[in-house]
């Protein structure tokens, strides 16, 4: 009987999942037919996430339709609402209100994560944000609206809420990005807010001086210690009162894994993430495997754990692909590792920031040689290999072996 494994989610983590157990499969010499890898999601395409910041969001989509061909792994449309790991199935709602179901033998989560809004009055109403496509794009067509409004102080205003990697990112793309929609001339202000004492927590104290220069460079204001606490039509107000005239916030603090985490019988983290097992298996559920921003997994054995970010997700998807093969196959599975941890800061025009370690963070390159990295990593490093089999299957192994 065909063996059958179901790998919801065509992102980073999917898509390395896919092409790592069509390799697996390759290399045992094992047929489609007999073992069939299905990935399900809304479309087969790619939304490269971290470039959702960048203008012109709506290009940042790959199709996967010809690779997905060229290694023999089948696409099902649709959104996946019900896991039943006691049977093995999953409920799938199509595109025109049709519902299905696959069974599966093993199945591999990367669902991904989405930005989390908080009960904010207002945010859901006048917030923007850049951490899903629809989004992007809906900010994207605001900004260009914005030209067909009257000048004033609070159309010239962008306030981004949230002073971490993604607000930082937003923040300092945004002088650029304003000015060719509105006018070189126009007297525009982008405002970060952020609630903690510091832009960047996660940074560490090493890179942030540098960043802190090139927002006051680009002319970024920084309000600190005080949080959003309610939007509307004309502006935000913050906790200490102070209120910003804007018709434009980019909300940019905090992301939650796939709501269809919940649906496993695991422990999940305060990010909604599934504590895995060292190989990526769900704990109470062996024939299930979580990964990407889905998953919560031990990098080391110094005690870090892989991030909400696309360089764990893609290694992560490897594995679990890999794994999800191997033990349908009678290979041992491997055991999750990803020694080596760098993050690359995009910081506007000509300028970023790229640091390597955990803690403290070391701050490798910066300016514009840091800047050619982060367009290397957004613009072809990141992307899907071509729709060519041998190229695909050597893309997912790297992704699983070389470390960076
Ligand atoms: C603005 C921004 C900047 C970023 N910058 C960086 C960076 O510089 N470096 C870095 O490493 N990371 C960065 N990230 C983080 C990175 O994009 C994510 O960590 C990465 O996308 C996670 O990959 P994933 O495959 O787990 O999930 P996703 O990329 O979110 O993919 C999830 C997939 O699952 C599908 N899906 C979701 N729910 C369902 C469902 N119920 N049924 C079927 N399909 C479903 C989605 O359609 C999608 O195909 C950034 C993110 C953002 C938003």
């Amino acid at each position: 009987m065909t063996q059958h494994i179901v790998i919801i989610g065509a992102g980073f983590a999917g898509l390395m999942a896919a092409l790592s157990a069509a390799r697996l499969r390759d290399e045992k010499g094992v047929s489609p037919k007999d073992l069939k890898i299905t990935v399900v999601a809304p479309e087969p395409a790619l939304v490269v996430r971290p470039r959702l910041y960048e203008r012109n969001p709506a290009s940042m989509v790959a199709r996967l339709d010809e690779l997905f061909a060229a290694t023999d792994i089948d696409f099902h449309a649709g959104h996946v609402d019900t896991i039943d790991s006691e049977n093995g199935t999953i409920g799938i709602g199509g595109s025109e209100g049709q519902v299905s179901s696959l069974r599966y033998d093993r199945l591999v989560v990367a669902t991904g994560s989405h930005g989390f809004q908080p009960p904010i009055p207002g945010l859901s109403d006048f917030g923007h944000n850049v951490t899903d496509f629809e989004g992007a794009v809906a900010l994207d067509r605001h900004l260009h609206a914005l030209a067909e409004r009257p000048s004033s102080v609070a159309r010239n205003t962008v306030v981004v809420g949230g002073g971490g990697f993604t607000g930082i990112e937003v923040a300092t793309e945004m002088p650029q990005r304003l000015r060719e929609i509105l006018g070189q001339d126009t007297p525009i202000r982008v405002i970060m807010v952020e609630r903690g004492p510091v832009i960047a927590p996660d940074m560490g104290n090493e890179p942030r001086p540098y960043i802190e220069a090139r927002l006051r460079e680009l002319d970024v204001q920084t309000v600190l210690g005080s949080g959003i606490v309610r939007l509307d039509g004309s502006g935000v107000t913050l906790e200490n009162g102070e209120q910003i005239e804007t018709e434009t916030v980019v909300w940019s603090a905090g992301m939650r894994a796939s709501p269809l985490t919940a649906q496993l019988p695991a422990e999940r983290d305060n990010l909604g993430r599934i504590l895995v097992a060292p190989d990526l298996r769900v704990p109470g559920s062996p024939r299930i495997f979580a990964t990407g921003d889905t998953a919560k997994a031990a990098t080391d054995n110094d005690g870090n754990f892989s991030l909400m970010s696309c360089q764990h997700a893609r290694r992560l998807g490897a594995f679990a692909g890999h794994n999800a093969a191997a033990d349908l196959l009678g290979e041992p599975t491997l055991a999750y590792d990803q020694p080596s941890y760098v993050v690359c800061l995009d910081l506007g025009a000509d300028d970023a920031i790229f640091t390597r370690g955990w803690s403290p963070r070391t701050v490798e390159i910066t300016g514009a040689e840091a800047k050619k990295v982060k367009m290397d990593i957004n613009a072809v490093w990141i992307y899907p290999p071509a729709a060519e089999r041998e190229a695909a299957f050597r893309n997912a192994f790297e992704a699983r072996t070389v470390d960076f």
